[in-house]
């Protein structure tokens, strides 16, 4: 078995969302086996927050915090939370779920900025700075390009690298890569976003960012998610020409999996239209590996994109 990193699941906004009771059923029986189908080793699963309001999302960010922190309280037979270094060279000789906790979309600090250091405390690693959105922080990829990092947002970069959470730009706009680029000083990643050059989309990256990610020590996490790839017909062949691409332009070392599966959100169709073929939920995740090694990557080289390069990279980052 070939064990998967997966940098993006979004799993406990549904949690939050079909179990407000705290009923403790849903993760464990609707997610847990399809991570462990799938080879899910380690995941960074993060708070998503949505909502009309800023306070409708900061209450969803606490809400989504109480769930995996309910979750993983209860469940420590089975899964593990990965704060440091050592917690993930620990679940490599255990057959746990290693769970890194993240942030998608920080708006939400706009109402309370010190929650961050409370979430710090309680075990969150990582942060996308905006999703899609302009606020106080940072341009997200559904804004113009001429609005980029505020000089909060500098200070949140800073505050973020001083608590060992790595800041993710998988939903921030040009202006806003660029900015974090040149103000960064550690590496940056982005979880969950393709290729510019295969596909034109504004949540893909251009070559150059591809280029200045690897520059800077980052990692790409390559997304399933359809309307990412490919006009239409979206299937596990357009996820691999992504893929090979990159790998072509910047190494297999800067590559791995943010496959933002959301199968438990929408069933098979969205909007009329089926999930990517072949790769629509974690359990499908192990479907890429016969495809790697039909284009001829060696089995180092499998390893590393499923796996190695995100856990050696918040095994340097964490501490
Ligand atoms: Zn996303």
């Amino acid at each position: 078995m070939m064990k998967i990193f997966d940098a993006h699941l979004d799993t406990f906004a549904h949690v939050a969302e079909v179990d407000p009771e705290g009923s403790r059923s849903v993760f464990m029986q609707q997610h847990y086996p399809n991570l462990l189908a799938g080879d899910t080793k380690v995941g960074v699963f993060v708070i998503y927050t949505e909502g009309d309001t800023v306070m409708a999302k900061y209450e969803q960010a606490i809400a989504i915090m109480e769930a995996m922190s309910r979750e993983v309280q209860l469940h420590k037979d089975k899964l593990q939370l990965i704060t440091t270094a050592q917690d993930l060279h620990d679940i490599e000789k255990n057959d746990k779920l290693g769970l890194i906790l993240g942030i998608e979309g920080m708006q939400f600090l706009e109402i309370n900025y010190d929650i961050l250091f409370l979430m710090a405390q309680m075990g969150v690693r990582h942060g996308g700075l905006t999703w899609n959105e302009q606020n106080a922080f940072a341009a997200g990829a559904g804004i113009e390009n001429d609005r980029g990092l505020t000089a909060a947002g500098k200070q949140l970069v800073a505050d973020m690298e001083s608590l060992h959470m790595i800041v993710d730009l998988a939903h921030a706009n040009e202006q806003t890569f660029y900015d974090v680029a040149d103000t960064a000083t550690k590496p940056f990643i982005v979880s969950h976003s393709a290729a510019w050059s295969v596909y034109n989309h504004p949540r893909n990256l251009k070559d150059e960012q591809l280029r200045i990610l690897a520059e800077a020590g980052g990692i790409i996490g390559l997304n399933a998610w359809r309307t990412f790839l490919a006009d239409t017909n979206q299937s596990i062949d357009d996820f691999m020409r992504h893929l090979v691409y990159i790998a072509d332009k910047i190494g297999v070392e800067h590559i791995g999996f943010g496959f933002d599966f959301c199968d438990y959100l929408y069933g098979d169709m969205v909007n009329g239209k089926p999930l990517t073929k072949d790769l629509k939920s974690s359990k499908d995740a192990p479907n890429v590996i016969p495809l790697l090694e039909a284009h001829g990557f060696s089995k180092t080289e499998i390893e590393k994109i499923c796996y190695q390069n995100f856990a050696d990279f918040f095994k340097a980052q964490l501490g």
